[in-house]
């Protein structure tokens, strides 16, 4: 027997499927996790690479979050390294403070502004949109044409194959634009990464006599054996549904990752974007995110890619609708639980996974 019918089965051991299994496995329950890659963690999967450097295999992950719930209950499993992200984008060669701020505009164009001025500079350049529908609206409403297209078009163009005004707000909503010389990534309360790294957090995680875990495993393989008193699914939502209202359209990447004997850094920050040069949209040098001591370096460029791994949902209104279609059979699924970034086809941040899986294990065990 392949199956057992007081088993609850997880579909994907990525932070979704491992932060319900846990809660699952702490209120008594019985669960199987299994992932079709030969790994848990997901997306953050990180590994020493073959120079014993810490690198994470789907590129940078910086967990973040202003929720003292989801950090209260991530801590549980690891202890932190306090870290704040630092990006600097490359525009006609120069590296600037990324998201824009006032040190950006100054260095820019030459300018001494003080915050005041800075908000009375973009004040001057900003083409007022109304409504604020598109990523387009979103960036030429608060900072006007020339940054627009220094910093966001041709970025947004290479990560998503498509114009800023194809997306919804919320892309570029992600980005602040600041009159102070805040240059941190992020300002939310807690910004930290997991002191022995994110697959040593996942395994404590998923430590629980009450958890059975089997990689290299397909749902396919297992819904057609086996009989579960309930499925908690992962993955794409129209993968489940053998896409049988077609394809939902997910952006992929593809990681180079190189290792730099003899470099103890390669660039100043953890991250550097090249909106405008060069096939990948980002670099970033792992040491600054891990705080690791090392020789040499390695770094990771993304190459953004039409096929292969689906990582990003796109945010368009004809792929949400697409996606409520889907969602609308899962409703007649009663014995399946989606959560998760691909299953609810939402742009979630880590922290917001981990969010959307305690609200949907305190569903299912009410
Ligand atoms: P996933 O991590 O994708 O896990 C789903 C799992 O399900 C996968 O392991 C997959 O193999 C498995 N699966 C799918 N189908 C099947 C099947 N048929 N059978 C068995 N298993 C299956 N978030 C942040 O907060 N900060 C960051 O800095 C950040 N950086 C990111 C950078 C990149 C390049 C990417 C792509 C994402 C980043 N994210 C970041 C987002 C973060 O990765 C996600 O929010 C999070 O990992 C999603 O977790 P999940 O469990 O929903 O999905
Ligand atoms: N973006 C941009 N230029 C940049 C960085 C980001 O135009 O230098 C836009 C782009 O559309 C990107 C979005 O803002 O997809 C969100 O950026 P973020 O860094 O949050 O993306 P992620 O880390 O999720 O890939």
């Amino acid at each position: 027997m392949s199956s057992a019918v007081s088993e609850i089965l997880i579909v994907g051991a990525g932070y979704a499927g491992s932060v319900v299994a846990r809660e699952l496995a702490d209120a008594g329950k019985r669960v199987r996790v299994i992932d079709k890659r030969p790994h848990i963690a997901g997306n953050a999967f990180d590994e020493l690479d073959a120079h014993g450097v810490l690198v994470h295999r789907y590129g940078p992950h910086i967990f973040h979050t202003n929720a003292e719930r989801i950090w209260e209950w991530l801590s549980r499993f690891t202890q932190w390294r306090e870290y704040e992200h630092r990006v600097r984008g490359v525009v006609d060669g120069r590296e600037y403070p990324f998201p824009i701020n006032r040190d950006t505009l100054n260095a820019l164009y030459g300018l001494d502004l003080d915050e005041a001025g800075a908000a009375a500079f973009f004040e001057r350049v900003r083409e007022p949109r109304e409504p604020v529908r598109t990523s387009e609206d979103v960036v030429l409403n608060s900072v006007g044409r020339d940054l627009y297209e220094k910093f966001f078009l041709h970025y947004t163009r290479k990560q998503w194959g498509l114009d800023p005004s194809e997306l919804k707000a919320g892309v570029a909503a992600r980005i602040p634009v600041r009159t102070n010389t805040d240059d941190r990534y992020f300002t939310d309360t807690f910004q930290a990464m997991p002191k022995l790294g994110y697959t040593k957090m996942f395994e404590a995680i998923l430590d629980h006599p009450n958890i059975r875990v089997e990689l290299d495993v397909d749902f396919e393989d297992v819904r057609r054996r086996g009989t579960f008193a309930h499925t908690v699914y992962t993955g794409p939502i129209d993968a489940y549904f053998h896409h049988c209202h077609g394809r939902l359209p997910y952006r992929s990447l593809r990681f180079a990752h190189e290792h730099l004997p003899d470099v103890a850094e390669y660039q100043s920050v953890g991250t550097v974007n090249y909106p405008n040069d060069h096939a990948y949209t980002r670099i970033t040098e792992f040491k600054h995110l891990t705080g690791q001591q090392h020789a040499g370096t390695s770094i990771v460029r993304e190459y953004p890619q039409a096929e292969g791994d689906p990582y990003y949902p796109i945010p368009r209104t004809e792929n949400e609708l697409l996606f409520k279609r889907y969602e609308a059979m899962s409703a007649d699924e009663r014995d399946v639980t989606f959560v998760g970034r691909l299953a609810q086809y939402r742009y979630y941040n880590m922290d917001q996974v981990v969010g959307a899986a305690l609200a949907a294990v305190r569903r299912l065990l009410d």
